[in-house]
């Protein structure tokens, strides 16, 4: 198929999906129990928005006391999701006793040194009671603005405006005045996650090997050969490559699940370096820049790091669909060469230019996304089950994949709050999950097709891309859903939180 059909094919596909989709107890280390935050987070919980049926919401009022099922709970991954969850299950009322995520690095620190741009997530941090560290930690957002390197413009979205003119919008995205839409570092957003979470319940350098059920509850082993439980629940939030999966796959009776390389290449490279604030223009700091330039879409941005430092990203994505790699190893110097020659050929502005040149720590990598429709909870005894990444990794394009890896933590802690008062799901863990699982697949998968239709078109142009004719009906395509108003519902849409 030549290329401009291909990725006519792709976005077809794309469009396709996308128009069929349109509380808690804590203290002794390790454990969680009854703590000063218990009330206020309590109180968070019980009056959030849920999908809960009406009879369960009249339930939930109600709250009849019963045993509670779920007291143990193990999450592997201390990345954005679980140490969202163990914030949610530690500071809430849940009535989990203990809650333990294992780290398999030796501390917890970004997979990916970058930055993320947060807004649904940061509503529901603000949940949590992390919404002042979120505000303070991190650079607030007014603008995405959306250029050709030959100076067109493509798309000029205010969002201050757009959230605060909507009474809708800013009933959710406001909070105390400040509309919930930053770009931080990820150590920062890492540093505020682990920090209020009791000593103990992160145990890092354990990598989790394998999962095993059992009717008694399910077992992790790792790599040095011990084991953990077992846990009346394990959350599996490892990431694209994670181990937990491999039991969710597994199906009855075990079994290996299979290997776990089958993650999808979505035929788009990034390339992306940090660095020291400085070079972007003047008065750009609330803003996003984007810029396309024949194949390639770039990105400038400032974000908030550790110790309120300031810090630039530049990203630059473009299609090979031969290039596969992660995660190469590493030639920092070679990749921030290739992204220099690329910004250069393609004469992207100095902005772009310049915070390459800058950058001190470049990276460069494939990337790739999940089936959304393979199931997250395991079809065995149903004690494992997964979240972010693990479940619906998605191309980095919408940037809301640590977004919903928040919003799957929050949605799951709901669901065991309502198992263990009785307030739904009649004892069931298994209806639990399921419930979890029906409420965020649907807009997960759509967030992801969003994402991936979005990519394709971005980095349209170039002999991968339909030449001449891919960079105009880009071009033209981001101009007309500008005017429309489709690019801002789409943004606000990943922006509001769904649960
Ligand atoms: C270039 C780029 C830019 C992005 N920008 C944005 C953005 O702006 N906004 C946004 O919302 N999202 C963005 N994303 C996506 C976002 O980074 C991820 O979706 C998010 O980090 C997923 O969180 P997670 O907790 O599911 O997984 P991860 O953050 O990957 O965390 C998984 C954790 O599990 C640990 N682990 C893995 N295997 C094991 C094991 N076997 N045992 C124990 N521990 C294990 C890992 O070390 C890690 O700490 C971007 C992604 C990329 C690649």
């Amino acid at each position: 198929m030549p290329p401009l059909a291909r990725t006519a094919a792709a976005i077809a596909a794309a469009a396709c999906m996308l128009s069929a989709v349109t509380g808690f107890v804590v203290p002794s280390a390790g454990s969680c129990g009854p703590s000063a935050d218990v009330a206020k987070t309590r109180r968070i919980l019980g009056t959030a928005p849920s999908r809960t049926t009406v009879a369960q919401q009249h339930h939930h009022s109600i709250v009849m006391a019963a045993a509670p099922v779920v007291k143990r709970v193990a999450i592997v991954g201390a990345g954005v999701g679980g140490l969202t969850l163990a914030n949610a299950l530690c500071t809430g009322s849940t009535a989990v006793d203990e809650v333990k995520v294992f780290e398999k690095f030796d501390s917890v620190k970004p997979g990916i040194g970058g930055g993320v741009q947060i807004n649904s997530g940061a509503v529901i941090l603000a949940r949590l009671g992390l919404g002042d560290a979120v505000k303070a930690g991190g650079n607030q957002v007014e603008r995405i603005l959306s250029r050709t390197v030959g100076g067109r413009v493509t798309l000029d979205l205010d969002v201050k405006k757009m959230v605060q003119s909507n009474p809708k919008r800013r009933s959710v995205m406001v909070d105390n005045g400040t509309p919930m839409l930053f770009t931080i570092m990820r150590d920062r957003l890492m540093q505020i996650l682990a920090g209020g979470l009791p000593s103990g319940v992160v145990s890092t350098s354990r990598e989790v090997t394998s999962v095993e059920e059992s009717p008694s509850g399910a077992k992790l082993r790792f790599a040095d050969g011990s084991t953990e439980g077992p846990f009346d629940l394990v959350v599996g939030a490892d990431g694209i490559k994670g181990a937990a999966r491999k039991a969710v796959r597994a199906g009855p009776g075990g079994g290996s699940g299979g290997d776990n390389d089958d993650a999808i290449y979505s035929g788009i490279r990034v390339q992306y370096g940090v660095a020291p604030a400085g070079q972007r223009p003047e008065g750009s700091e609330r803003e996003l820049h984007q810029w396309f330039g024949g194949d390639t879409y770039g990105l400038s941005a400032t974000y908030q790091g550790i110790g309120d430092k300031k810090f630039e990203m530049v990203a630059a994505l473009y299609q090979d669909r031969d290039r596969k790699e992660e995660n190469a190893v590493w030639d920092q110097v070679e990749a921030k060469g290739a992204c220099l020659r690329r910004l250069d050929e393609r004469r992207f502005p100095r902005e772009m230019r310049a915070l390459a040149e800058a950058s001190d720590r470049f990276y460069e990598l494939g990337v790739y996304y999940r089936n959304p429709l393979e199931g997250w909870v395991s079809r065995g005894e149903g004690q494992v089950v997964l979240l972010g990444d693990a479940a619906h990794a998605m191309p980095p394009n919408l940037g809301q994949g640590a977004n919903q890896a928040i919003q799957d933590a929050y949605c799951l802690a709901r669901r065991l709050a309502d198992l263990n008062s009785g307030a739904a799901f009649e004892g069931s863990l298994i209806a639990a999950l399921r419930d979890y699982e029906r409420a965020r697949k649907p807009d997960t998968s759509l967030v992801l097709a969003k994402s991936a239709f979005v990519g394709a078109v971005e980095t349209l142009g170039g002999a991968a891309g339909g030449g001449a004719l891919g960079e105009a009906f880009r071009d033209n395509f981001f101009f007309g859903m500008w005017k429309a108003g489709v690019a801002e519902q789409i943004f606000m849409d990943g922006a509001m939180p769904k649960v």
